[in-house]
């Protein structure tokens, strides 16, 4: 496994790779791996040739008051990780090298305007600029590493959605796949934000996965209005984490709010357990 810091010396290794028709998978990470990201990792691996991780705790989507300065990065421990995952390449750029022209966020590309309708509701409306960050720097993520492949994880649902649609646009043909989210065995999903949470929070978080699995139970138990169960477990939830941001089942495609059930639908949540902000969300297939 080599690291990488410098965007053209991985462009000039991958350029040599692809002349050699070697097929690129990409897992974009912000670093403090734990099995989600390493799901990933293994998808990329049996799909592709060569896989490439970059880490990058990218300060375009963290919002003034968020947790830019604190978020965990223990290098070292990813690269351990990734060394035993048997990936090729970590590319590990500074803020400087992705951002030569500043962090001012100007000019979105016609195919991240594409995406913007996306973000504007669920944690869109909680985190003015935040997907806006995101596709400035997936979008020059993708520009470097130009893979055949790109992995994201199904836990960051709108991310996902924002990211295949801005991908549309682009012309790079790279093929994304949205994985599974990973679980703790209690349901926790997986984040590397869960490390903030004190033992006494950890206990409350898993409020958060219970409240939307009861909500889809609900549903496949033949529950026919959307605003009942979601009232009750918003009521319920917030009895157990600091504050709901929100809670709400939307259509897995356009991300807009549900009055009626329909044959697949997403609910999904934010909401903040002491001072860690918690997103999760689950599928309902109701045939
Ligand atoms: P992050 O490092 O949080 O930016 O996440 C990097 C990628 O890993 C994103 O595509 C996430 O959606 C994905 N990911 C994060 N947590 C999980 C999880 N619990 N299960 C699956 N994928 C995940």
């Amino acid at each position: 496994m080599k690291q990488i810091t410098d965007s053209k010396q991985l462009q000039d290794v991958l350029g040599k790779l692809k002349r050699r028709r070697k097929t690129i998978g990409f897992v974009p990470t912000m670093g403090a791996l734990h099995e989600g990201h390493l799901s990933l990792v293994r998808k990329s691996r049996k799909q592709n040739d060569i896989t490439v991780v970059s880490i990058f705790v990218n300060p375009t989507q963290f919002g003034p008051k968020e947790d830019f300065k604190k978020y965990p990065r223990p290098l070292r421990k990813d690269s351990v990780l990734l060394k035993k995952a048997e990936v090729n390449f970590i590319f590990t750029p500074t803020p400087e090298g992705m951002y030569p022209e500043g962090l001012e966020k100007k000019g979105l590309s016609p195919a991240m305007k594409a995406a913007l309708s996306l973000t504007k509701n669920l944690c869109g409306k909680f985190r003015p600029g935040h997907f806006e960050g995101v596709m400035i720097v997936v979008e020059k993520l993708f520009r470097i590493v130009q893979p055949s492949r790109a992995y994201f994880g199904a836990k960051d649902y709108q991310q996902a959605a924002v990211i295949q649609k801005m991908n549309e646009g682009l012309p790079f043909k790279i093929k994304i796949y949205v994985e599974p989210t990973i679980r703790e065995k209690d349901g926790l999903a997986m984040s590397s934000r869960n490390q903030y949470l004190s033992p006494e929070e950890r206990k409350r978080a898993l409020a958060v996965s219970q409240t939307l699995f009861e909500v889809r139970r609900k549903i496949l138990a033949g529950e026919k209005n959307l605003k009942k169960p979601i009232s009750e477990a918003h009521r319920k939830l917030a009895l157990s984490v600091d504050s709901v941001q929100y809670l709400e089942i939307v259509d897995p495609e356009t991300l807009k709010p549900l009055s009626k059930v329909q044959k697949k639908m997403v609910v999904l949540t934010a909401c903040y357990v002491g001072k860690t902000r918690l997103i999760d969300n689950v599928i309902i297939r109701t045939s």
